[in-house]
């Protein structure tokens, strides 16, 4: 999953987004409202973080602008205003969740973690698909109740099969939710991905089947 971090405090903005990638998320930072608002014409993100204190146009407006044209992904309020006002207003603007700076990092990583859940799993904690049950709390992949010990790449990965049961993900789709613009994912590591997960489930009766030309869909091995 894709996120725009708009934030101009660079030494948070960096140090956030070494966590969130560690996480398996795909982060880009913007540093003023002008680049964060160009980059979400540019890239589907799941999930923006938003600081409202921004150069050249502050969060408040980026907020608004962004919901008059109907874009819809989760907005968290990350600043250091606290006043009520501040916070009823990015609220009533659409904003998602609101955090006030200094925040701990687990918190953070939670709400994060709610949102895309509400997003991207209709609120569920666990996905089962035969015996591999995915808990989108803790994102964890287990198979009878031992975790599948993953990389965050092809845990990333998996998570985008999990969410689409039964369709075909195509490779712009899994380029989009690990590239970020530090690392462009090239489709051969993407293949190299596949296959390194592909030996970790196939164990349990579970493929990830190549479709030529198509994609990729995780499927059940017949026995
Ligand atoms: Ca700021």
């Amino acid at each position: 999953m894709r996120i725009l971090l708009a934030e101009d405090d660079r030494f948070l903005a960096d140090g956030l987004s070494l966590v969130l990638k560690d996480g398996g998320y795909a982060v880009d930072v913007a540093c003023t409202g002008v680049d964060a608002e160009n980059a979400l014409f540019e890239t589907q993100y799941d999930l923006l973080i938003l600081d409202i204190g921004l150069p050249k146009m502050d969060g408040i407006e980026l907020l608004k602008r962004l919901r008059q044209r109907g874009q819809k992904l989760p907005v968290l309020i990350l600043t250091a205003r606290d006043r009520l006002e501040d916070r009823v207003s990015g609220l009533d603007l659409g904003a998602n969740d609101y955090m006030t700076k200094p925040f701990q990092l687990p918190e953070l990583e939670a709400r994060i973690r709610a949102l895309l859940r509400k997003e991207q799993w209709d609120n569920r904690t666990d996905v089962t698909f035969g015996p591999l049950v995915f808990n989108t709390v803790t994102r964890t992949p287990t198979i009878g109740g031992v975790s599948i010990d993953l990389s965050a790449r092809e845990l990333a990965i998996l998570e985008i099969m999990i969410q689409r049961l039964g369709r075909i993900v195509n490779k712009d789709q899994i380029t989009e939710v690990l590239s970020d613009w530090d690392t462009e994912v090239t489709f051969n590591a993407i293949g190299i991905a596949i296959h390194r997960l592909r030996k970790k489930l196939e164990p349990h009766g579970i493929t990830i089947r190549a479709i030529r030309g198509l994609g990729y869909r995780i499927e059940e091995e017949s026995a």
